[in-house]
């Protein structure tokens, strides 16, 4: 299978799936999401592969959204005019975002996210579908999307994952946390070394695959469904709709609006990380 954004290795029984738009730094565009939907299908229907890294090739594991189609010329494409109506949006951001991202979370077979560098906004949101984490020391995660006016990203995980106080901070600031911070708050599972992420990594990996398979779905179905059960889902519905009403907000349309005239992202990030 010929992948443009991804490579795809198997290496024994683990499926190895690395975003690569290194040069973006992994910022998930439609083909990517699209791709990796269909990679991580393939690999949970593979009898043969028992576990699967989700990684992202470069200096980090991903930026978020690719927002590129917000500004100049681009902020004219048909992909923002799918997204001119709040009708657009929610579906968009539904079909896209919110269930794509979660497919991730609900497939049978174990995953890892095998994060170093920035995990930003939809990265985060990527990196917590997988049931694992493993950090490179030079890891940082952050969420600034509040100070661009949205309301999160499409699912809100942080609560879940940093607990609600903290998670409180980490949205209404928009601050960065290191990765021994988030190896604290039960974030990440481990703290590696930068270069020996990709071995420590493996061997984790390695060590879940000889684990009998069935059994191992089992008990993760069980653990997602005990989390169900005390409100994940529910809440991520519901911050979904308060994600898509933020989004047709005046504030939020104006600052969409002049976003438009930017001339490229990195003037809107300058902006955005201008006062903080
Ligand atoms: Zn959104």
């Amino acid at each position: 299978m010929g992948y443009q954004t991804l490579l795809v290795e198997r290496r024994g029984a683990v499926e190895w799936i690395t975003m690569n738009r290194p040069e973006v730094r992994n910022a998930q565009n439609t083909a990517l999401i699209l791709e990796l939907d269909q990679a991580m299908r393939a690999a949970d229907a593979d009898p043969d592969a028992h576990v699967i890294v989700l990684a992202g090739a470069g200096k980090d594991f991903s930026a978020g959204h690719d927002l590129k189609a917000y500004v100049g010329e681009a902020a004219a494409d048909e992909w923002h005019q799918m997204r001119s109506t709040p009708e657009g949006k929610f579906e968009h951001e539904r079909t896209l975002y919110f269930e794509k991202c979660l497919a991730i979370r609900d497939l049978s077979k174990p995953t890892i996210a095998m994060v170093q560098g920035h995990c930003v906004a939809a990265g985060l949101m990527l990196a917590a579908m997988c049931d694992l984490i493993v950090a490179a020391e030079d890891a940082t995660f952050q969420n600034p999307v509040l100070r661009m006016t949205g309301a999160g990203v499409e699912l809100l995980v942080e609560p879940v994952e940093l607990g609600f106080r903290k998670a409180k901070e980490f949205l209404f600031t928009g601050d960065a946390i290191d990765a021994t911070e988030a190896w604290r708050l039960g974030l990440v599972n481990r703290v590696v070394p930068r270069d020996r992420l990709k071995e420590e990594t493996a061997a984790l990996a390695e060590k879940i695959a000889r684990m009998p398979p069935l059994t191992v779905s089992n008990v993760k179905r069980s653990i997602n469904h005990a989390q169900d059960l005390a409100g994940f889902r529910n809440a991520l519905e519901y911050h979904f709709l308060m994600h898509q009403f933020q989004h047709n907000t005046k504030a939020s349309l104006d600052a969409l609006d002049e976003r438009r005239g930017k001339a490229s992202m990195k003037e809107v990030f300058e902006e955005r990380d201008r006062d903080f």
